[in-house]
């Protein structure tokens, strides 16, 4: 009997600048990262880029007139597509701008805005019902690592994010695996925490969707990602991408990135 192929997603690797870079500097570094990709990284890898709303059609207009095959993502959306809410960007203001990934629920949102599993929920289903794909964050405290409570955080946020699709069919999704203690702190994962916990995460799916549509989804790895640690985390079979926070403010720390994502054979 032929022994069976490991199945391998194709690799998404994300560029989320926070707070940083103001238009003029998010058109500079857009320009710079397009310039160093090659052919060879975007054939092989999928790439998404997601600079602070201000910076959106700034970076959009440069990655469309230089050709550049990297696709516009958001840091966050509202849950509402429109209405008397102050300070708010929706998903349809989003997708006019050819955004075509949103993070939704990213740990630094849930800590210091107060973002709910259900807040998370509804903006999930407003980035689908809008014809973007979320990458839904996920992750532990090192408090509830240390208790031993990761698999059961984990399989609360991913339940709640599914639920979000409850009685559809699960639309195309990303989960973000980003342990708090790990974000902007230096201190990477392992690859063997990295793929045990997206492991959990594909299991999660796969009892509450099916094998097929765990088999499909995308797990990303967050946290303290470097060109140096990258290749490592990528090893492993049921990681498929990053999320790259700090050094994706380095076009060419970024691109590095993306080529451990496709390494030489
Ligand atoms: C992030 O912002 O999602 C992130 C992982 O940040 P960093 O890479 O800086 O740890």
């Amino acid at each position: 009997m032929t022994p069976a192929i490991p199945v391998r997603r194709r690799p998404l690797v994300s560029g989320n600048w926070k707070m940083n870079f103001d238009h003029h500097q998010a058109i500079h570094a857009a320009r710079d990262l397009g310039l160093r990709l090659r052919g060879s990284d975007t054939a092989a890898v999928d790439i998404s880029l997601h600079p602070p709303f201000t910076d959106l059609r700034s970076v959009q207009t440069v990655l469309e007139a230089d050709d550049v095959p990297v696709a516009l993502g958001a840091q966050n959306c509202a849950v509402e597509d429109a209405g008397a809410f102050t300070g708010e960007v929706s998903a349809p203001m989003l997708a006019k701008l050819h955004v075509e990934y949103v993070i939704v629920g990213h740990s630094e949102r849930r800590r210091l805005f107060g973002e709910t599993d259900e807040v998370v929920a509804a903006k999930l289903r407003a980035v689908v019902r809008n014809g973007m794909t979320p990458i839904c964050c996920v992750g532990e405290t090192l408090e509830e690592r240390e208790a031993g409570a990761t698999t059961a955080r984990l399989t609360a946020q991913v339940e709640a994010a599914l639920g979000a699709f409850e009685g559809t069919g699960l639309p195309a999704l990303v989960v973000a695996y980003e342990p708090l203690w790990a974000i902007g702190t230096g201190r990477a994962a392992s690859a063997q925490d990295a793929e045990e916990a997206a492991q959990v995460v594909r299991s999660v799916v796969a009892r509450a969707r099916g094998d097929d549509a765990a088999g499909q989804l995308r797990v990303q790895y967050g946290g303290s990602v470097t060109p140096e640690n990258a290749a490592e985390l990528l090893a492993p079979p049921d990681v498929d991408g990053l999320l790259v926070g700090g050094a994706s403010l380095d076009p060419a720390q970024f691109v590095a990135i993306v080529r451990a994502a496709h390494p030489p054979r």
